[in-house]
């Protein structure tokens, strides 16, 4: 079992100012796999004044400097993958193959597109003929606050550290308390990398705990969030008495659009999407929309895809999904499977209850419903479990509708063959992205969402712009 109590503040591993135990359970086993700590204010005031401090030289740093740095951590990055990868298995359960293709290699990914976005970038800027002696100076925010959630734990924390290190900005991560064991491989990879101290600070902790902390000090200059709308408003309203920058990365309800003419593997390819990660994904199709001259066949396929969806531990090898991510995420999931069939729902695969012979661990069955309408609350909710969602409509101006009709903007996918309809479909959606037939974004494409899904980009040049000001000089030539 590991034990790892301490804190990274100010370039060295300091213990926790109080003692405050933390019990990190392995959901492929519901043992406990590790003892972490919960910092309280006292860690969050070091770990922000060791920031405050940084930034005094950090904020001035030269390109150069921190082009370094960051081509520094992603070889230590993927000298260290496997241990990441055994990390996030074990802390959220995502199985041992994912963890070491997707889950790695998101991170290592997106850190590559930010270095060749950053040698790009230019910090000093003209507004060009209208004003050839104004200048732009794109300069750090400052003192940064890092939230993130468990789901794609280095995919959320290399989006937000990196950034924020290329930007020039100082910061203090707070991960997931329940999946806190691959940052503190993380913060060892920062060591290693040679970050100037205080830069870069690690606290553990939990949303009421460190995470209000962060979010309502007078010291934070920025929250940059990743998780649920929920706790996306409590960050708002905490972070509006000091009127600190917030960028909000929130949940989702994508709408895949399966028109008649959709591609042979359209169906197997939405199903697999949606049950990847446990169906634990911001951007997960989970609403299946299908035009009615192909519904029958879609729902049978889709059933029968689900049906074959192998369910095992993380630690097993080989293409299945792992358990959800806790006992409380699988009771919400088991209630809204039940709340489904209750509202009238057509269960043609999975249901609730775990699947055959695993009968410890938070396994879920593949579940797909046909029969769907968004006044349902499957409909509706971010269910974060491997549930799809089937729903039938007629005409193009009805799938849009449907599409849009949810508080959600993050997310949606069109299968069709028809590139003028694919185009037309795509302006038509609310929604911060759009993947049509099966590509998805390219490197340096911005993550974000419209509506209740969020506020921010990350990734490429425009994730680094999140984390810089601009300042207008003028009179200078
Ligand atoms: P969560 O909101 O419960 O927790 C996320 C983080 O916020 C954790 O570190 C938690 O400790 C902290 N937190 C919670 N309440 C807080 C508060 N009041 N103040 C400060 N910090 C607080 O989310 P989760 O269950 O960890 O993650 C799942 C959610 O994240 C889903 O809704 C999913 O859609 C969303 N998500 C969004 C994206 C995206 O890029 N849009 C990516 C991944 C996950």
């Amino acid at each position: 079992m590991i034990e790892k109590r301490d804190f990274y503040i100010n370039g060295k591993w300091v213990a926790p100012a109080a003692a405050n135990d933390c019990n990190v359970i392995d959901p492929s086993t519901e043992e406990v796999c590790a003892v972490i700590s919960l910092g309280d204010q006292a860690d969050t005031d070091a770990a922000v004044a060791a920031a405050k401090e940084a930034f005094k030289t950090w904020g001035f740093s030269s390109k150069a400097e921190r082009l370094e740095l960051i081509e520094s951590i992603l070889e230590i990055y993927n000298r260290r993958a496997e241990d990441l990868a055994q990390a996030m298995s074990i802390e959220m359960g995502a199985p041992i193959d994912l963890s070491r293709s997707s889950q790695v290699g998101a991170g290592s990914w997106h850190i590559k597109n930010f270095i060749r976005a950053f040698k790009d970038f230019e910090f000093e800027k003209t507004l060009g003929k209208h004003a050839p002696n104004d200048r732009l100076l794109y300069e750090p925010v400052g003192v940064t606050a890092l939230i993130t959630p468990w789901n794609w734990p280095m995919n959320q924390v290399t989006l937000k550290v990196v950034a924020a290190a290329a930007a020039g900005c100082t910061m203090v991560l707070k991960p997931s308390e329940v999946a806190p064991l691959s940052s503190i491989v993380w913060s060892e990879i920062m060591d290693e990398a040679g970050t100037p101290a205080g830069v870069y600070n690690m606290v553990n902790g939990d949303g009421v705990g460190v995470g209000s902390q962060l979010t309502s000090h007078p010291d934070v200059d920025m929250v940059s969030f990743t998780g649920s709308t929920r706790a996306g408003i409590a960050i708002s309203k905490a972070a509006a008495d000091t009127i600190k920058r917030v960028a909000l990365e929130l949940g989702g309800k994508g709408a895949n659009i399966l028109f008649e003419d959709a591609d042979e593997k359209a169906v197997k390819r939405g199903v697999l999407h949606m049950m990847q990660n446990t169906g634990q994904s911001c951007n997960a199709p989970s609403r299946m929309l299908v035009q009615s001259s192909i519904y029958d066949r879609v729902v049978e396929e889709a059933a029968e895809v689900a049906g074959k969806v192998q369910v095992g531990p993380a630690s097993e090898e080989g293409r299945h999904v792992g358990p959800v991510v806790n006992e409380l995420q699988w009771n919400k999931i088991q209630d809204l499977i039940q709340k489904g069939v209750d509202e009238g729902a057509r269960l043609v695969a999975g249901g609730t209850g775990r699947p055959d012979g695993l009968n410890k661990g938070y396994y879920v069955k593949p579940t797909v419903f046909a029969d769907v309408t968004n006044d349902m609350t499957i409909g509706r909710e971010e269910i974060f479990g491997p549930v799809l969602s089937i729903m039938k409509f007629d005409t193009e101006e009805e799938a849009v509708e449907i599409a849009n009709d949810t508080v959600y903007g993050l997310t949606n996918y069109i299968q069709t063959q028809d590139g003028a309809r694919a185009n037309r479909v795509a302006r038509q959606m609310r929604s911060g992205m759009v993947e049509m037939n099966g590509t998805s974004r390219a490197a340096g494409s911005p993550f974000g969402g419209y509506k209740q899904s969020g506020n921010g980009r990350e990734g490429g040049i425009l994730g680094i712009e999140d984390f810089l000001e601009v300042k207008a000089v003028s009179g200078w030539s």
